[in-house]
C-alpha cells in the first residue's frame, strides 16, 4: 500500500474525491490534463503514492512512470498534432513547484504556446568537474 496525504490535491485526485480529465491510469501511475495548460494537451503524470519531490520516490514508482512517459508523450503528440514538446519536473518552491506531489509535465510546443525557458548557461571547468564527480559518485 502506497503512502497518501489527505490534504494533498493530487492524492485527492488519485482517490477520486476531486475530479480530473483522466488520460491514463495503471496500478502505479495516473495521467490527467493540467487545469492551467501552457498549451493544448498539457498533461500531468504522477505516481499514485505521495512523495513531495522526485529524489524521494521509490525505485518501483520511478520505473513505473518512466515506463509510460514515452507512450503518453506519443498520445499527446498524435492527438494534438504537435511535433515538439518539453518534459518538465519541478522540485521545491525556488524551482517553481507549487503542488507538493511529484508530477511530470508533458507540454506540447504549438506555435508560441508551451514552455518558455531562461537558460543562463555557465561554463564547466575541468578541475571543478573532477571534484564534483568524486562527490557525486560517492553518493550512488
Ligand atoms: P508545478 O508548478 O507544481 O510543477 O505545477 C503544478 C501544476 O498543477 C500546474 O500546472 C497547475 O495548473 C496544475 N494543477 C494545480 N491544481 C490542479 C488541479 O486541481 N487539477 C489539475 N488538473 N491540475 C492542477
Ligand atoms: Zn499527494
Amino acid at each position: 500500500m502506497v503512502q497518501t496525504d489527505p490534504n494533498c490535491i493530487f492524492c485527492r485526485i488519485v482517490a477520486g474525491t476531486i475530479p480530473c480529465h483522466k488520460v491514463y491510469e495503471d496500478d502505479h501511475v495516473l495521467a490527467f490534463l493540467d487545469i492551467g495548460p501552457l498549451s493544448r494537451g498539457h498533461t500531468l503524470v504522477i505516481p499514485k503514492g505521495h512523495w513531495a519531490t522526485l529524489e524521494q520516490v521509490s525505485d518501483e514508482a520511478g520505473a513505473a512512470i518512466g515506463r509510460v512517459l514515452p507512450r503518453l508523450a506519443r498520445a499527446v503528440l498524435n492527438a494534438t498534432g504537435a511535433k515538439e514538446w518539453n518534459l518538465l519536473q519541478n522540485n521545491g518552491r525556488a524551482a517553481h513547484q507549487v503542488v507538493d506531489h511529484v508530477h511530470f509535465h508533458i507540454i506540447p510546443k504549438i506555435g508560441d504556446t508551451g514552455l518558455g525557458l531562461d537558460w543562463p548557461a555557465g561554463k564547466l571547468a575541468g578541475e571543478n568537474a573532477k571534484a564534483l564527480l568524486n562527490a557525486m559518485r560517492q553518493q550512488l
